[in-house]
This record gives structure tokens, sequence and C-alpha cells, in this order.
């Protein structure tokens, strides 16, 4: 069996993608009909393997049904409004899914246009987002970034990333998300869960998120950019953790996995040069 970086080369990446959405059905809300045309093949493998029963039944009656089940929600993806979206995802760093959605929920309670947000007591916001980390510089970002969406873009959400990027408390991720999911532009978010996998698959080789984000979008062509984020988070949560991967307890990819799960944790470790050797 090819590996996975082989599959990439040859332009197979639909094996990999086929073979984890019918685990993670909420992720195909990312892929398109045209798409889904060009994987429905592939994808029936995977999904009889689940149990699902795809004979005298429409495609769209086994996607839809999938899509009802309960799945774990994504901080970025729980509405469309661009605004809530770049907050949410701001808010997001180094706290988890289901805290910053309680967080941002009782936040937006008050302060849900970029208006009302600038114009906020900051004490009261601090008070708000306090049971997420790092919540003093958090909420001068989303305060001072409420400011800038009005005086530099008539109080709404840019949907350009250098625009994005330019925002306090914005860089690469947080602007990608926001395209991703407020705007369904195709973009690749690239956060620790994407990091981590892309690498154990030996896609590419890479120290940190920025890196891999510059490899994914020369490597990954761009149908699949609006589904990667989505799908990898949830199987990184599920399947491939950080710690203790599920390799041999059910990983669909197992068999075309070269597992290099070592090499993702931290930086990679050059050898200390001897004195006087300047190789
Ligand atoms: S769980 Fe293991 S086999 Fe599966 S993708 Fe992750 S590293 Fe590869």
């Amino acid at each position: 069996m090819k590996s996975i970086k082989e599959l990439a080369s040859s332009g197979d990446m639909e094996k990999i993608f086929a073979s984890l959405l019918p685990l993670f059905p909420q992720a195909f809300r990312y892929v398109n009909e045209d798409l889904l045309d060009k994987i429905w093949d592939s994808l029936l493998p995977a999904l009889e393997k689940r149990g699902v029963d795809t004979r005298g039944r429409s495609r769209d009656q086994v996607v839809g049904e999938l899509m009802k089940e309960d799945g774990v929600q994504l901080a970025s993806e729980i509405d469309r409004d661009p605004f809530k979206t770049l907050i949410r995802t701001i808010l997001s760093a180094r706290t988890r899914d289901d805290q910053t959605i309680k967080v941002s929920s009782i936040l937006f309670e008050q302060y849900d246009t970029p208006k009302k947000l600038a114009n906020a007591d900051p004490d009261r916001v601090r008070e708000i987002i306090r049971p997420i980390g790092f919540y003093n510089s958090k909420t001068k970002y989303i305060m001072d970034t409420s400011r800038m969406l009005i005086e530099q873009h008539g109080g709404s959400v840019p949907n350009k990333f250098k625009d994005l990027v330019a925002l306090p408390g914005v860089g690469s991720k947080v602007a990608n998300c926001v395209l991703v999911y407020a705007f369904g532009i195709p973009a690749i978010p690239v956060d620790t869960h994407v990091h981590r996998i892309v690498n154990r698959w030996g896609l590419v080789d890479t120290p940190d998120p920025k890196s891999t984000h510059k490899q994914l979008v020369d490597i990954l062509p761009r149908k699949w950019w609006l589904l990667i984020n989505d799908l990898l988070i949830r199987f990184g949560k599920e399947i491939c953790k950080p710690i203790g991967p599920q390799c041999d307890n059910g990983c669909p990819l197992a068999p075309c996995c070269p597992k290099l799960v070592k090499k993702t944790r931290g930086k990679k470790r050059t050898k200390p040069r001897k004195p006087g050797n300047k190789k």
C-alpha cells in the first residue's frame, strides 16, 4: 500500500480524506457537491466499514443523516457571523473549545457587534472572559480589534488575509479560520492538530505551524483547503491524539502512515557543533 506521502504526490489525497470523513461526518459541510461527486466512490468502503447502509438511498440522504450525529463543537465554526467567528477564534488561543464557546456566548449576550464591544467597560469584559486563559491580553485584543473594525472597515470584518492579520491579536491561524469558517473562502488554518498530524503522516517535516502552513499550501490541492482544518481537528481530538495516538486501535490510516509520532514533539534537536568544526 502506498504511503500517505506517496498518495499525496500522485494526487490521491482523497484516499486519505475519504477514509476519515465517514468517521467525522460534521466535516461534510466543507465538501461541496463537485468534490462529493469526485470522492463518493472512494467514500463507500469507509461508509460500509462504519455500518452505514447506502443501498437504495440517495447520497444526500446518507450524508444528511450522518451529519445529524452529535459531533464535537469547534469554537471557530459555531456560526457564520464574521464578527463572532473572529472574536471566538481570538479567544480560543490555548483554550479548550467548549470553554471558549461557553464564555464567548456569555460575552455576545451583551456585546455582539464591534460597536458594543469597542465601547464596553474593559473591566466588565475582563470579568466575563476571566475563565479562559490570558484574559488580560485577550480583553485588549478583542476591544482593540473592534475599534479597528469600526475605524478602518466600516464596522465589518474584512475578508482579505492581509487586512485580517493587521488586526490586534490576529495571526495567520485566526485569519485563515475567519476566511474558512465565516466566509467560506479556501484557506488552510494550521493549528496544533493540523501541524502534528501532517508531520506524523510524513507529509511535511516542519518545526512549527507557520512552516507547516507554507508547505501545505504547496502540497495540498485547493479543493481540500476548506475541509482540512475541521476534519483534522476532529481526527486529532479523537484518534491521532497529541499523547497516545490510537495507531493500533482503529485508526483507518495505520496501514499507510509512517507514524512519525516522536518527531513532532518539541523542536527538532540539532547536533551540537564541535568547537572548530565549521560544517
Ligand atoms: S493515529 Fe497513528 S496511524 Fe493514525 S494517523 Fe495518527 S500517527 Fe498515523
